[in-house]
């Protein structure tokens, strides 16, 4: 563990509240764990009654839509930004689910249940190779197995019809 701004060696120190927090003796000061942050999206049509899967160029396994979070951005709009960037699309209404943290990534997922609005999908294709509707079960059997996309999508299904 290196600090983030000098570079020097980090010692783990107790800090009030806190327990062992990595402390930078050249600066004087605590330095928190940086981690990334992103938003992942269970997409819903407006009858809630199919969920918009992705699969990203180069995969096999259908996932989640999903994109890190801009410094000084919003959660909520993270989300509008990155389904409109990634399909064209608006979004109609997002609900804050659940968090995961993915260890491989070192990125704290924020998942949202969001309807998206009618309309022609047009994917970015820098990122995307195919999105396609599917029913709640057939959902459920295309994504990613042991994933942390599989996880969100079953939290989210039983909240569909409340959102
Ligand atoms: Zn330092």
């Amino acid at each position: 563990m290196f600090c983030i701004e000098c570079g020097g060696p980090l010692t783990l120190m107790y800090a009030k509240g806190e327990g062992l927090v990595p402390y930078c003796k050249n600066c004087g000061e605590y330095r928190f764990p940086q981690f990334a942050t992103a938003v992942s999206m269970v997409v819903v049509n407006r009858n809630k009654d199919k969920i918009l899967l992705a699969k990203h160029l180069g995969q096999e396994d259908y996932i989640l839509f999903a994109g890190y979070v801009k410094k000084g951005e919003t959660a909520e709009k993270a989300v509008c930004r990155e389904f409109k960037e990634e399909t064209g699309l608006n979004t109609v209404k997002a609900k804050y689910m659940s968090s995961r943290y993915h260890e491989p990534k070192n990125v704290l997922m924020l998942n949202f249940l969001m309807i998206a609005e009618d309309g022609e999908i047009k994917i970015d294709a820098n990122e995307l190779a195919e999105v396609a509707w599917f029913t709640p079960a057939e959902a459920l059997e295309h994504i990613k197995k042991d994933s942390t996309a599989e996880a969100f999508l079953k939290n989210a299904l039983g909240e569909i019809k409340k959102l």
